[in-house]
């Protein structure tokens, strides 16, 4: 909970105290109230169509409840920002599903910039912390310099980096690592992929044709196939959740740089109107700095 209130402290400083401020100055729950309440969220890149939900929700509660108490009205709050998420499944959703006897295979997709390299590397600390064999791929070799980027973070989290040659063919690479992995009784192999190709089918015909080659040899992987959004460019973000949702059969997210923005709001509105769930939050640039989603952790963490 620490970690989650601090790196939300911009959009607690824009979206909470704003709330809180309307509950300090709060005398009544009239339409008024409801109305800032809509847009603060908005304010914090929850969206319209979610903003709405929310406060419809609201109001139907706080009418139900025949609520007057602040405290029973907030708590109403973060009660239907949590359900919101949770609509969808459960927190068990959040979870990757890591196969307790054999390889997992996590494919990162998404553009240049938002954090992939770094995500895979902080992950990758964590699972060798817990005990894990943990190997990489270095499969961008489209843009310059990712793979040594990913061999020195291959080097801070202590695990083994399979690499090509930049220019070279990724699934020459992916193939290469699954060969490892197998030989070698990996538990978790993380790809890191090209975020930019030429154009979109290109992209597609690429993350397919490294997934064909993964299922060659190892037919119920990859196990997930994890997006990574960078939070702080807010309905672009979600613009581009969209695209590879089309491209590629994507299970969940990871939302970096939460700490670099008022907007963390964006985690609802990506769930409420893509269906993904949000695996991971980047809370900063540290190897720590990576934290398994929890809607419940990160609402209360929003009102510090
Ligand atoms: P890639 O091109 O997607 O692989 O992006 P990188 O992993 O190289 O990250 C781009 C920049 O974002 C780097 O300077 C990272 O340190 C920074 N970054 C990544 N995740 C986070 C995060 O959660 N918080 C902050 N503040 N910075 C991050």
């Amino acid at each position: 909970q620490e970690q989650y209130t601090k790196g939300l402290e911009k959009t607690r400083k824009s979206f909470g105290e704003k709330l809180n401020e309307l509950f300090a100055n709060f005398r009544t729950v009239d339409e008024d109230f409801f109305e800032e309440v809509e847009e603060s969220l908005i304010a914090a890149d929850v969206g319209f169509e979610t903003s709405m939900k929310i406060a419809e929700e609201l109001r139907d509660e706080v009418k139900l409840q025949n609520a007057k108490n602040k405290s029973v009205v907030k708590n109403v709050i973060i009660e239907k920002m949590v359900n919101l998420y949770e609509a969808e499944g459960t927190n068990e959703n959040n979870k990757i599903a890591l196969d307790e006897n054999g390889l997992t295979v996590i494919l990162f997709v998404g553009v240049n910039g938002v954090g992939k390299t770094t995500s895979i590397g902080k992950l990758a600390n964590q699972y060798r912390e817990s005990g894990k064999k943990v190997l990489l791929a270095a499969a961008d070799t489209f843009r310059a310099g990712a793979i040594n980027q990913l061999a020195v973070w291959g080097e801070r989290a202590g695990v083994e980096v399979v690499r090509g040659v930049e220019g070279g063919d990724p699934a020459a690479v992916v193939f290469d690592a699954m060969e490892r992995a197998k030989a070698e009784n990996v538990d978790i192999l993380l790809v890191d992929t090209a975020g930019r190709l030429q154009n979109k089918v290109n992209l597609m015909n690429e993350l397919d044709k490294i997934k064909r080659i993964i299922q060659k040899s190892l037919p119920h992987a990859p196990q997930e196939v994890l997006l990574v959004l960078d939070a702080t460019t807010g309905q672009n973000a979600m613009v581009q959740a969209k695209e590879f949702k089309a491209t590629t059969d994507v299970t969940g997210l990871v939302l970096t740089k939460l700490d670099g923005t008022a907007k963390g709001g964006i985690v609802l509105a990506i769930r409420n109107e893509l269906h993904l769930p949000v695996k991971f939050v980047g809370l900063g640039e540290g190897i720590a700095d990576l934290k398994p989603f929890d809607s419940e952790e990160f609402v209360v963490g929003l009102f510090g």
